[in-house]
C-alpha cells in the first residue's frame, strides 16, 4: 500500500428522523421530517470523513445502518481512493445490482470518503476537485402549493433572493394543476423561474394533456411526469412538448444516466448525489451531461451539491430542500437566491445535541 494514502479506520452510521421546516406534500402524500443516516469515516490522520442519506421512509433507516456498517467493516485498513472503492464495490454488488439501498449506502460511503479527503487536504470538497467555490444559482423547492394559502411563504423565498421556485404537480387534476400554476405565476411575476415536478404520477397521454395546459406560464421544466424506469415514455412526453423535460434523481448511477441520454428521455437532468454513486457517480455523469450539452442540476443534498455544480461544466439549478438543517452545525445559508460551497471537505458539522434529541 501507498504510504501517502490516508486509509480507513472504521464506519459508523447513526439514523435520526430531523424536523423540517415546510412539510413536502407530493401526488403520493406528505413528508413531514426527514428519516436521516448520518454516516462518519474515520481515517488513520485522525479525521472524520462526514456524509448523510435521506431514506425517504422511516423504515429504511435500520437496514440502511447495518448495511452501511457491514459494508464498512470490509472497508477497515483500505486506502481512502474513492475511484478504486467504487470500482471493487461495483464488483461486489454486481450481481446482487444496486439499485435501492445498497446503492443509497455505497453513494453515502462515497460521498464520506470525498468529504474526508477534503479535510485531510484542509481545502473544500470543490478545490480538492480543480473547481472555486462560486454562488451557485437556487432554488426553492416546495410541495404542493396553495397560491392563496402560501402567499406569505412564496413571498418570503422572493425576499430571500430566490429566482426560482419549484411545485409539485398531480395532486389533483388537470384543472387544479392549471390554476395553481397560473396563481403562483401571477405571484412571482414574469422574471422567475416556475418549475413543476408530478414525482412520476402520470401516464405519457395523460402527461402530453396536462403540459399542454400548461404551455402559456412560462414553466422552466416539467419533472419527471411519469414513472422514472418508463425512458421510452419519458421521451415520448418529451417529444414535441412545449416545456423542456427535466429528470434524473431516481436514475441509478452513471449507467442509468447513460441510458436515458441515449434513449433521448429528458432536456434537462438532475443527478441526486445519493443514487448516481456519490462524488464519483456525479463527476461521471457531469462529463456525460457536458458531452450531451444537456444543462444539470442537483437534487436534494444543497451542501455537497453546491460543491459539485461548481465543477459541472452545463451547472443549472442548485435544489433548496433543506432536509439536514436540523442535525448541523452550519446549515446552509441563502445569499440573494444563491448558495456557496463551504469546506472543509463538504462542510458538513454534526450539531451533536440536536443528533442526540432526533437519534433513533
Ligand atoms: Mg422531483
Amino acid at each position: 500500500m501507498n504510504k501517502t494514502i490516508p486509509a480507513i479506520r472504521s464506519v459508523n452510521a447513526r439514523a435520526v428522523v430531523a424536523p423540517i421546516a415546510r412539510p413536502v406534500r407530493n401526488a403520493f402524500g406528505v413528508i413531514e421530517a426527514a428519516p436521516l443516516v448520518l454516516i462518519d469515516i474515520a481515517t488513520d490522520q485522525g479525521v472524520t470523513g462526514r456524509s448523510y442519506i435521506f431514506g425517504y421512509s422511516r423504515v429504511t433507516l435500520k437496514p440502511l445502518v447495518l448495511l452501511i456498517e457491514e459494508i464498512g467493516r470490509d472497508l477497515e485498513g483500505k486506502s481512502l481512493t474513492p475511484f478504486e472503492l467504487m470500482k471493487a464495490m461495483d464488483a461486489r454488488f454486481r450481481l446482487l445490482g444496486w439499485q435501492g439501498l445498497v446503492g443509497m449506502a455505497v453513494s453515502g460511503l462515497d460521498m464520506a470518503f470525498w468529504d474526508a479527503l477534503g479535510r485531510i487536504a484542509g481545502k473544500p470538497l470543490v478545490e480538492l476537485l480543480g473547481g472555486a467555490a462560486r454562488p451557485m444559482r437556487a432554488y426553492d423547492s416546495y410541495g404542493a402549493v396553495d397560491p392563496v394559502a402560501d402567499e406569505r411563504a412564496l413571498r418570503r423565498s422572493l425576499d430571500q433572493g430566490f429566482r426560482g421556485i419549484k411545485i409539485k404537480g398531480g395532486d389533483g387534476d388537470a384543472a387544479n394543476d392549471e390554476r395553481v400554476v397560473k396563481g403562483v405565476r401571477a405571484l412571482l411575476g414574469p422574471d422567475v423561474a416556475l418549475m413543476i415536478d408530478f414525482n412520476q404520477s402520470l401516464d405519457p397521454a395523460e402527461a402530453k394533456r396536462r403540459i399542454a395546459r400548461l404551455a402559456p406560464y412560462d414553466l422552466t421544466w416539467v419533472e419527471e411526469p411519469v414513472p422514472q424506469e418508463n425512458l421510452i415514455g419519458h421521451a415520448r412526453v418529451r417529444e414535441g412538448s412545449p416545456i423542456p423535460i427535466q429528470a434524473g434523481e431516481n436514475w441509478w448511477f452513471p449507467r442509468g444516466f447513460a441510458e436515458a441520454i441515449a434513449a433521448r428521455a429528458s432536456d434537462f437532468i438532475m443527478p441526486d448525489l445519493m443514487k448516481v454513486g456519490g462524488i464519483t457517480g456525479w463527476l461521471n455523469v457531469a462529463g456525460q451531461a457536458d458531452a450531451a450539452s444537456i444543462p444539470m442540476s442537483s437534487h436534494l443534498f444543497a451542501e455537497a451539491s453546491a460543491h459539485m455544480l461548481s465543477v459541472t461544466p452545463t451547472a443549472h439549478w442548485l435544489e433548496v430542500l433543506d432536509l439536514a438543517a436540523a442535525i448541523l452545525a452550519n446549515p446552509i445559508q441563502i445569499v440573494d437566491g444563491t448558495l456557496t460551497a463551504r469546506g472543509p471537505g463538504l462542510g458538513l458539522e454534526w450539531n451533536e445535541t440536536a443528533v442526540a434529541k432526533y437519534l433513533i
